[in-house]
């Protein structure tokens, strides 16, 4: 019987059985795994040990990449195809075929890798700037902490300096706390109350767009604007674990937490952000079901949340692949939204460097008053960066100066294409 034309029995036929469609794909994951063997064996690494260094030396350390972590659970020895079968997914299986062929995001990883120790090791040298001090918690950051990592969209991994020291996100999170928003309430919605345009002032000015909107997400208005569309029915702390969630998604899985002191030193200083709050109210800018206080509440704890550069690149890595988490191979971020997202980090990521930026690194990036930066590389990777001294327009001084090196270094600037030949 076929199960075309007018077969009535051809909608029970036509989609294989549960049972079917599981060997077809453990068949499909066999060949994979078997090409994968003799991938290995002509790149001489036939053992378990030997394919786990090769991963490692393209940047795919199995334990910092959870895809692979089933490669930690096979038995020491020589690689068996049905082993490998067992323990890996078809798209754990894949990535390891491409870095076997040195066919991932960043081929030669260790030059790479190299090339970036030598712009951090030049950004080192840059001691100018100054710490933020609206509060303790900042004034206090180590100002000669420097750290950098990176991922791609392959989930290969590199991490010089205070790459592991977590320190608070403040205004890098704000990428996030849009994306979140607009998968909870749709573009349409989101920009309603929000717009999508640079302000041309300061990230804190008591300022509006002629609708009557904050300008843009990545202003403190704006941010504080796409907080009061999180899940504005459920209590703060709720909504806050659920943003941290998502947060944690994006970045591999990490775990995040909120930095209890400087939330609540935000609270204490919080001057400003209420006056633009009231600001706000005053205009009927926030969406009627919202409590505007509990939005800036959930805005500072936003703010507090602490992560190292290593997850935070991660977060930059997902980005650049379109919203799906490259350790883990999970889609955390609609693709239309990565791009919205990358579009405002464009042109609003850098304060009122932002335009400068655009034009001399041409990356979508975002800074933050604690020294983070974080920048995406469309269809390659992310960046992160963590230096506490900041230049007069708030942006980390080593940060911009290991933007334009790496700009310099490798053709990223998104309009990189139309110099080339
Ligand atoms: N928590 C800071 C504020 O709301 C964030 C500033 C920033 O990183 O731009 O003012």
């Amino acid at each position: 019987m076929t199960a075309s034309g007018n077969d009535p029995f051809a909608r029970f036929v036509a989609r294989p059985a549960r049972f079917e469609q599981d060997a077809a794909d453990r068949d499909a994951r066999l060949k994979l795994a078997s090409a994968v063997c003799q991938a290995a064996q002509s790149e001489g690494c036939a053992d378990l040990a030997g394919l786990i260094h090769r991963l490692t030396m393209a940047g795919l350390d199995p334990v910092d990449v959870p895809r692979l972590a089933g490669l930690m659970t096979l038995d020491a020895g020589s690689l068996d195809a049905n082993a490998l079968t067992s323990e890996l997914t078809g798209d754990a299986l894949t990535l390891i075929r491409k870095a076997l062929e040195n066919q991932l995001a960043i081929s030669h990883f260790g030059q790479f890798s190299s090339r970036l120790a030598n712009i951090f090791a030049y950004a080192r040298d840059a001691t100018s700037g100054h710490l933020a001090d609206y509060i303790p918690e900042l004034a206090k950051q180590d100002p000669d902490a420097f750290g950098m990592a990176a991922c791609t969209i392959d989930g290969q991994q590199m991490a010089i300096g205070d790459a592991v020291t977590p320190f608070c996100q403040q205004s890098v999170i704000k990428p996030l706390l849009y994306a979140f928003a607009l998968a909870l309430n749709g573009e349409n919605q989101v920009h309603r109350h929000v717009g999508r345009e640079p302000s041309g002032r300061r990230f804190n000015e008591l300022a509006l767009d002629p609708d009557g909107r904050p300008h843009n997400p990545m202003i403190n208005s704006g941010a504080i604007m796409c907080a009061s569309m999180i899940r504005p029915h459920l209590p703060v702390a709720e909504r806050s674990e659920l943003l941290e969630r998502f947060v944690s998604s994006a970045a591999g899985g990490a775990g995040t937490e909120i930095d209890q002191a400087v939330y609540e030193s935000e609270r204490a200083t919080a001057r400003r952000n209420l006056s633009l709050v009231k600001l706000m109210d005053e205009h009927d800018a926030f969406p009627e079901e919202s409590a505007p206080d509990e939005a800036l509440d959930l805005y500072f704890r936003a703010c507090a949340i602490r992560m190292d550069c290593r997850h935070l690149a991660v977060i930059a890595g997902t980005l650049a692949n379109g919203g799906v988490c490259p350790t883990t191979g999970h889609r955390v971020i609609d693709s239309r939204i990565v791009r919205n997202t990358l579009s405002l980090m464009l042109t609003c990521g850098m304060y009122d460097y932002s335009g400068e930026y655009a034009f001399s690194v041409g990356l979508p990036a975002k800074s933050g008053v604690s020294g983070g930066l974080m920048i995406v590389v469309p269809g390659v990777g992310g960046f992160s960066l963590w230096s506490p001294r900041l230049d007069r327009q708030g942006n980390p001084v080593r940060g911009i100066e290991v933007s334009k090196r790496l700009v310099e270094a490798f053709p990223f600037h998104i309009f990189a294409g139309v110099t080339r030949g």
